[in-house]
Parts: C-alpha cells; structure tokens; sequence
C-alpha cells in the first residue's frame, strides 16, 4: 500500500499492528513496555471461546503441514524423476539399437557381395574360361584376397550381433525396472491419496467446528483474532502461570500487575508473538 493510499484509509478503532487499535504504551523512559492493550473490548467467556478458535487453527495447520511433508509425496517426486531417467535411457537404447541395425545390414550386404564376387570367380574357374597362367594366378589370388575380405566382414557382422544382444538386454533391464516402478508408484499414489483424503476429512471436520465457534463470537473480537491468525497461524495463545503459551514468554511482574489490575472485559496481546493473550484460571494471575 503506498503511504498516500495508507493515509486515506479511515482509522478504525479496531485495527490492530501497530496500529490505530493497539498502541505499544511507553514506560517512562522510552522503552515499551511487554503488553498490548486493544480497544476491543470482550467478556471473559469470549476470549475464553477464542481459545477453542486458537485450538481448532492449530489443528488445521498441522494438517496443512502434514499434507505438505507426507512422505509420500517425496517418494512419489523421487520416483517419478527415476522414471524420468529410466525413459529417456530407453529411447536411447532404442536409438542405438536402430543404428545398429542399419549397420548390421549394411555388413551383411557387404559379406553377400563378396560372396557373390567369389562365387562368380569360382565359376570361371571351374569353367575352364582361364587358361592363360598369369590370368589364372591373378584370379586364384584374388579369390583368396575376397574369402579374407568374406572373413573380415563376417568378423564386423559377429561383433555387431554381439553389440546388440548386450543393447538388447540392457534395454530390457530397463523397461523391467520401469515397470516395477510403475507398480510402486501406482501404490505409492494410492497411499497418498488415502493420508489426503484422510487429512482433508479432519480438515473439513476442524473448519466446520470453527465455523460454529466463530459465529458465536462479535464481530470486532472475531476480526482482530483472524487478522493476527493470518500471519502467525493461530490468533490467540493463553496466559499459563505467567507464560504466554503461544510464545513461551514470561512476562514480567509490572504486566502481571497491570493485567491483575484490568478489567475483566480488557483484551491484551503478547508484545512478543503478538496473539490475544487470554487470561484463565491457570494465569497465575
Ligand atoms: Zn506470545
């Protein structure tokens, strides 16, 4: 809010922080002193009541923490990036195998051309179409040259099998173990979805529950306690033998004294955690 926008807004005797509604009061040199007193005013039943408002809200942040750290929900990240991995490892694999195969035949072409070649010499051979004795060495010659050519590729076509039967069985390694993963999260977002609906159901308990709680509340008390709730979780914390329970606090004896002092219908706040400080008969008071 920009300050001129701020000054515009009515003063209201109700807000608190730091505020219109509260003012922190200054001890006789300057320092303030550990309580707030509001202009809301409210009977000691009503702050009493915010106690089971304060109770109800703890409850629902503590479900909203457990539906943020449930485990489950870690797991299922944790799993779902290894499922990530394990699905590009597979589109690797089957990158590298369709390579391969293009290779492998490429190679075996290769090895049925040479045996062709060797094939087609052979049959001049037997032929007798050579009879020349140099044209005859060079063709024994070239034939042996071509069976260790044939040799060689069919070498190339062995060691291509044996790349893709290791390709092959990593790749099903893989698919197996993403598909025991798909079983395990599956579970895993089955257990989850149960700890969610069981939270929501307490969550939707609680609020129905706070809901009556606070129709029974002015709306003045009602409101200062929601505006302190909506940055510190609970709005009210109770005055236990001279401790604030929402901070643990102790409060000194001159703000024992004052509140000793004050009317019942007075509404004090924790300078500390800032809450509805509410007075009962464990107050120490
Ligand atoms: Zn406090």
């Amino acid at each position: 809010m920009l300050r001129s926008d701020y000054l515009l807004v009515p003063i209201h005797p109700l807000d608190p922080d730091p505020g219109p509604g509260s003012w922190p009061r200054r001890g006789p040199r300057g320092p303030p002193v550990g309580l707030t007193l509001v202009f809301v005013k409210a009977s000691p039943q009503n702050q009493l009541r915010l106690l089971e408002l304060a109770d109800l809200d703890a409850e629902l942040v503590r479900l909203a923490r457990r539906r943020q750290g449930l485990p489950e929900v870690a797991e299922l990240a944790r799993l779902e990036a290894r499922a990530s991995e394990l699905k590009d490892a597979i589109v690797q694999t089957e990158t590298e195998l369709s390579d391969l195969s293009r290779e492998q035949s490429r190679a075996e072409r290769d090895v049925e051309q040479v045996r062709t070649r060797i094939d087609k010499d052979r049959a001049r051979l037997d032929a007798g179409q050579v009879s020349a004795a140099r044209e005859l060495a060079s063709l024994q010659s070239e034939i042996e040259s071509l069976h260790r050519r044939q040799g060689d590729l069919e070498e190339i076509v062995l060691e291509l099998m044996e790349r893709w039967e290791t390709l092959v069985s990593r790749r099903d390694e893989v698919a197996a173990e993403r598909e025991s993963l798909g079983s395990q999260m599956e579970a895993l977002a089955a257990q989850r979805d149960a700890a969610f609906a069981d939270i929501d159901a307490h969550g939707a308990k609680a609020t129905g529950q706070r809901g009556e709680v606070a129709a029974d509340l002015p709306a003045d008390l009602l409101k200062l306690y929601d505006q302190i709730r909506s940055t510190r979780g609970v709005g009210a914390a109770m005055l236990r033998a001279g401790r604030c329970e929402g901070c643990h606090l102790n409060l000194n004896t001159v703000d024992l004294n004052e509140i000793r002092a004050a009317a019942p219908d007075e509404v004090f706040r924790c300078e500390e955690c800032r809450r509805i400080l509410v007075r009962t008969a464990e107050s120490g008071l």
